[in-house]
């Protein structure tokens, strides 16, 4: 993720330029984005002005020793009054120490402000991002979605943070250093105002050329960590091992290596080349000073003191740093504006799938499930269903077979409205699930999928994430019917065994009972079951299967069949082909008619000898 996200380049002087695809990707600033903003400012606006007034009073009292010096010099040192001299070196001391102490209470509130603004906006984006549908999350990359929710919004603490003050304490003490020089003599005034922006303009492009390195060491960094999340990855390595391709990963590494090393070092000595300039030019300045003020004294009896011209020269050393600053405003500011527009961006994604506003909390639970000429695309111009329509009635079950690709997968995957449908209805218990309350809906839906996914925790934790309330008699009466009870006996923790990252310390079957027992702790009016097409060991099976059809027997349910006995288990079989449903049945009827039940039968359904017999 080269350059994404706010924080670019590495180093303060690099901010300071536009990447090729930040230039070429220029928000678009309209007064809708900066009233969004600030809608977010809006409810600190009593802290912020309170940040405003320490930024005026700490940059004013921060230019304050610079302006007294001249008073020292001529009035204590050439004046030959001590007292004088020790009381403004005094006051310049109590002034500095005011000043580092409003600045301490400034970066408190600043900070304060900032997190709190971002504190806002991060939760904002979790509850918003956790409403998308599942469509979003498939279609967008995780990685994407993960760095909104953390550099983008770190991103804009930083802004709140930093940039904002940081261009107004610039402004603020640019201006006081201006008003202080004026005062002292209009000449050097003007002459140190050209002076300033002229000799920051060559530092710019000695920045440039070190920032230009830096991101081309940092594109290396980015592909060296690319390689080491690939290959040092538990499958990655796996597949390293497998396909025996140790010697190449390492030469595509040192490679990368030894060009990171190169870049390094040209990128420490164009930074020693970078200061050298910055030394030098920022030294012309004074002496300038020195010379047109000492002309003006010397040639011209001009009303000017030696301290006069102290302040001066101290008052322009402070300014090289607000101009460089205000230099980058605008990249600052495009950067900002990017940012936001990131965020915003997200927040403008509809939320597809939500509660109706006056959404039915049915009385009475019922797991009937009725699809009415029910069709649906992912995308729209791709439609997957078409036109499916069946019933299943309370206390049935119904199997769906079917070749892969054919969308069984995605008929069960509208019941608990992970997505909607594009034409036709899908009920649950009667009524029209976009018009059930979706939290009902779903706790009413139990759903095993292929993929089980398991929490990296014990496997308490896994099977109370159903229902937090569950007693350890209901966890242990669950988990026997999931037939995995024995299972988690046998572990020397229990129910408190760690299942690993993901469930990765336990095979595919033991998770998809473990899920079963989680499922059932929800006790779900309808049960739906997309049994995994990947083999599983007999024995895992046959577990598996031990554990699902008394439950098909006892309770509403439908399941993804790839094994015969489930089917059989089953009231009814749907069998689905290219979006729709090609034939409908008992097993034996479906045999007779020779149809692609047959053929699946014959080809795919994996049985064991007993089981044809039967
Ligand atoms: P299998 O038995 O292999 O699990 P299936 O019958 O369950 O297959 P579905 O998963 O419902 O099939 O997929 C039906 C079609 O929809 C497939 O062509 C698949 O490529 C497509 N599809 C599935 N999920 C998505 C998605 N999130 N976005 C776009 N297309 C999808």
């Amino acid at each position: 993720m080269a350059g994404h996200g706010a924080g670019g380049p590495r180093g303060g002087y690099a901010r300071g330029f536009l990447t090729e695809e930040e230039k070429r990707n220029r928000p678009r600033v309209t007064k809708e984005l900066l009233g969004r903003i600030f809608d977010y400012l809006a409810p600190y606006w009593k802290q912020l002005l309170g940040v405003l007034a320490l930024i005026i009073l700490s940059s004013y009292f921060s230019l304050l020793p610079s302006i007294l010096t001249g008073r020292m010099i001529d009035e204590g040192i050439l004046g030959r009054d001590l007292s004088m001299l020790i009381w403004l070196i005094v006051m310049s001391l109590a002034v500095t120490l005011l000043s580092n102490l409003i600045g301490v209470g400034q970066s408190y509130l600043n900070s304060w402000v900032a997190q709190h603004i971002t504190f806002d906006m991060r939760n904002q984006m979790y509850r918003h991002l956790q409403a998308m549908s599942q469509r979003f999350f498939t279609n967008n990359n995780q990685g994407d979605i993960i760095t909104r929710m953390t550099s983008d919004i770190d991103g804009v603490q930083r802004v709140v943070a930093n940039t904002f003050t940081s261009i107004l304490s610039n402004g603020i003490t640019l201006i006081v250093a201006m008003i202080a020089m004026c005062r002292k003599n209009i000449l050097l005034a003007v002459l140190g105002m050209v002076i300033v922006p002229l000799f920051s303009l060559p530092t710019r492009k000695a920045g440039k050329t070190r920032w230009s390195l830096t991101r081309e060491s940092q594109e290396c960094n980015d592909q060296i960590n690319g390689i080491l999340n690939e290959t040092l990855s538990v499958s990655g390595q796996m597949l390293v091992k497998l396909f025996v391709k140790e010697d190449e990963e390492y030469s595509r590494y040192e490679k990368l290596n030894e060009k990171m090393i190169r870049l390094n070092i040209r990128e420490s000595m164009a930074g020693r080349w970078f200061f050298a300039v910055i030394g030098t030019f920022a030294s012309i300045g004074p002496l300038l000073l020195y010379l047109v003020g000492g002309i003006l004294i010397i040639r011209y009896h001009a009303d000017l003191t030696v301290g006069d011209i102290t302040v001066m020269v101290a008052l322009l050393g402070r300014m090289y740093g607000p101009v460089n600053s205000l230099l980058n405003i605008q990249v600052e500011w495009i950067r900002s504006m990017a940012l936001f527009t990131r965020i915003f961006e997200y927040f403008d994604m509809p939320v597809e799938i939500k509660n109706a506003p006056d959404a039915i909390v049915p009385k009475t639970v019922s797991g009937k499930v009725e699809f009415d000429h029910v069709c649906f695309g992912y995308e729209p111009e791709r439609q997957i269903l078409k036109g499916v329509s069946f019933s299943l009635e309370e206390g049935k079950s119904i199997a769906i077979v079917g070749p892969s690709g054919s969308g069984k997968s995605t008929i069960i995957s509208l019941i608990p409205r992970l997505y909607d449908v594009d034409d036709g209805e899908v009920r649950f218990g009667g009524i029209d699930v976009r018009r059930l309350d979706l939290g009902y809906l779903r706790r009413n839906v139990g759903l095993v999928t292929q993929e089980t996914y398991l929490f990296n925790g014990t496997i308490r934790e896994n099977l109370l994430y159903a229902n937090p309330d569950a007693t350890p008699g209901q966890m242990v009466e669950a988990c026997r019917k999931a037939n995995i009870y024995d299972f988690i006996m046998q572990q020397e923790k229990g129910f408190d065994s760690l299942v690993g990252n993901r469930g990765l310390k336990l095979s595919g079957g033991e998770k998809q009972r473990i899920s079963i027992a989680r499922v059932l702790l929800k006790d779900p009016a309808l049960l739906i079951f997309d049994e995994a097409t990947s083999a599983l060991d007999s024995i895992s099976e046959q577990a598996i299967q031990d554990a699902i059809d008394p439950l098909v027997r006892e309770r509403t349910s439908i399941l993804i069949a790839h094994r015969l006995s489930t089917i059989m288990a089953a009231d009814e079989i749907l069998v689905v082909k290219d979006g729709q449903i090609a034939e409908r049945g008992r097993h034996q009827d479906l045999v007779d008619a020779g149809g692609i039940y047959t053929e699946l039968y014959e080809t795919q359904f994996r049985l064991p000898k007993e089981e044809s017999q039967q």
